[in-house]
């Protein structure tokens, strides 16, 4: 992944570096020693005052995400609010199970005994986050951490600035300042608030930039998840519903962002045969979603920067690709705008296809067979997520058993994001843990295992001296169960 460095945004005289980084974690060390983060009552108050700040200023954050981005205001209201305050709600209905311990057996070598896990708050945690869904990949680890009892940072990204300060206003206002806040900034922050040891770094954004996060993280062995991207594969059959599929294709592409999304689709492959029927159904449902001139359309997101417009750009030029648009292709620099763009039978050498796209390009890739896809799909990085749209029973089963990836969804995109049951999270090169729902909540957590026992039962085989009827006592106990057990007693052999 090679975007580019977020330097031009970085402050030259930074006001906020590595002794401010320092005071500030120590003041949450503080607030956290208190133990008032850990009360249930606390963590429900707080995730209430997030969710009351989210239901009371849409019109606001949805407005900060038109000037950021462009993003339509649907967009904003279903991918940001509502899944928001859908996070919410599930951690306030879910909470109490959650922090209680989960009784487990235990084993007869510790007889007789009762066993637990403990979910415990791992201390003082930093939430670093990206710009695609600056609202979203901010204060969705953010109920994470609250509802595991944390105190936490929070570093927006400086690449949607509209938003990032909004959220410290709005973090200001309504949250717990004592033990929740907000760092605004870019680089020279971000590195201040490195430097400290956190007891959790959660990072949201590019695989360059998690190394750095990583490296950090290693000085003071502290704990990482990191919610990265990749290049994610739509493998598409011939014995579809076209029609659902292209829209569904669509949605997850250009209805996301413009593309700009980590687990948008990056590229298609189907087979030759079947490759022009595709083109020519996604062609028209563009039309029909964003019409003839779609760099006007008010559904698309505009690309973030001129950065990222040139690094797009760049894409398109490349000599190996520059004859495959068959689609779109449309740029008009001064609004920041790409159109929707197929590109059909890229080279896989092309620049394209050597790193994650993360715009409205669509590359098409044809095979012979469709089974040739899983080969294509497992000969790069393992992706966020990996499509595939077909009614054959058996490729969706080798395609769940064969294909690597944070997530697949079968029949559609995207969607698994929504459903917070399942872990959201990479693998590989698309990143490092997992978080949603229940798994929000593990992620900021330390599972600490209780074993409990009395005073009766004081087995004396594990105490010296080491005879002989002890060691068979002993190999009876490991391997034996109970017959072994009478035996080893008895000296029966
Ligand atoms: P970005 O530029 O906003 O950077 C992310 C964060 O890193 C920001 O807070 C930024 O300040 C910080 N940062 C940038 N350079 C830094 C440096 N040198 N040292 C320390 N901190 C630094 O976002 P981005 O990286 O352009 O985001 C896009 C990438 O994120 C894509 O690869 C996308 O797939 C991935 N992404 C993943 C998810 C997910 O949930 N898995 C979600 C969104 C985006």
């Amino acid at each position: 992944m090679s975007f580019q460095d977020s330097d031009e945004t970085t402050s030259k005289e930074s006001a906020f570096d590595a002794p401010a980084a320092w005071r500030l974690v120590m003041e949450l060390r503080g607030a956290f020693a208190s133990g008032k983060t850990r009360s249930y009552d606390w963590r429900v108050t707080q995730l209430k005052a997030l969710e009351k700040l989210v239901t009371n200023h849409e019109p606001e954050i949805v407005d900060a995400l038109r000037k950021d981005l462009a993003k339509p205001p649907l967009e904003t209201v279903a991918y940001e609010i509502a899944m928001l305050k859908n996070s919410c709600k599930v951690a306030l209905k879910e909470l109490k199970y959650w922090i209680s311990p989960e009784k487990v057996k235990t084993s007869l070598a510790a007889f007789p005994s009762s066993a637990e896990i403990v979910s415990e708050p791992l201390g003082v945690v930093l939430v670093i986050s990206a710009w695609n869904y600056p609202f979203l990949l901010s204060l969705d680890p953010v109920i994470g951490a609250i509802a595991a009892g944390n105190a936490v940072v929070l570093k927006p990204s400086e690449i949607a600035p509209a938003t990032s300060s909004l959220m410290a206003k709005l973090l200001g206002d309504y949250m717990d300042n004592s033990c929740i806040r907000v760092v605004e900034g870019a680089v020279d922050e971000t590195s201040a608030l490195l430097e400290q040891k956190w007891d959790k770094i959660f990072y949201t954004g590019n695989g360059r930039v998690a190394r750095v996060v990583m490296a950090a993280a290693a000085k003071h062995l502290t704990p990482v998840v990191l919610e990265l991207g990749g290049k994610s594969p739509v493998v598409v059959d011939s014995n579809i519903n076209l029609k659902v599929a292209t829209r569904r294709i669509i949605a997850g592409k250009w209805g996301c962002n413009n593309g700009q999304a980590c687990i948008s689709p990056d590229y298609i492959i189907t087979t030759k045969e079947y490759a022009p029927k595709l083109v020519d159904a996604l062609k028209t449902e563009l039309e029909k979603f964003y019409g003839k001139n779609p760099l006007e359309s008010e559904d698309l997101s505009r690309i973030v920067n001129s950065n990222h417009f040139n690094r797009l750009k760049k894409l398109l030029d490349d000599d190996k690709v520059s004859d495959k648009i068959v689609h779109g292709g449309e740029k008009d620099e001064s609004k920041l705008k790409i159109s929707p763009t197929l590109l059909l039978d890229v080279p896989r050498d092309s620049l394209i296809m050597s790193e994650e796209i993360f715009g409205p390009l669509l590359p098409i890739l044809t095979v012979d067979k469709l089974e040739e896809s899983f080969v294509v799909i497992n000969s790069g990085p393992k992706p966020l997520a990996a499509y595939i749209f077909t009614n054959n029973k058996k490729l969706k089963e080798l395609f769940v058993r064969n294909i690597s990836a944070g997530g697949l969804v079968v029949n559609d995109t995207t969607l698994h994001l929504a459903v917070h049951t399942l872990p959201f999270g990479g693998v590989g090169e698309s990143g490092v843990g997992a978080y949603h729902g229940k798994f929000s909540f593990d992620a900021f957590s330390h599972k600490k295992a209780v074993l409990y026992r009395s005073f009766i039962g004081d087995a004396s085989v594990r105490y010296p001296p080491y005879t002989s009827t002890k060691q068979r006592l002993l190999k009876a106990l490991i391997g034996g169960g109970i017959l072994g057990i009478i035996r080893a007693l008895f000296g029966l052999s």
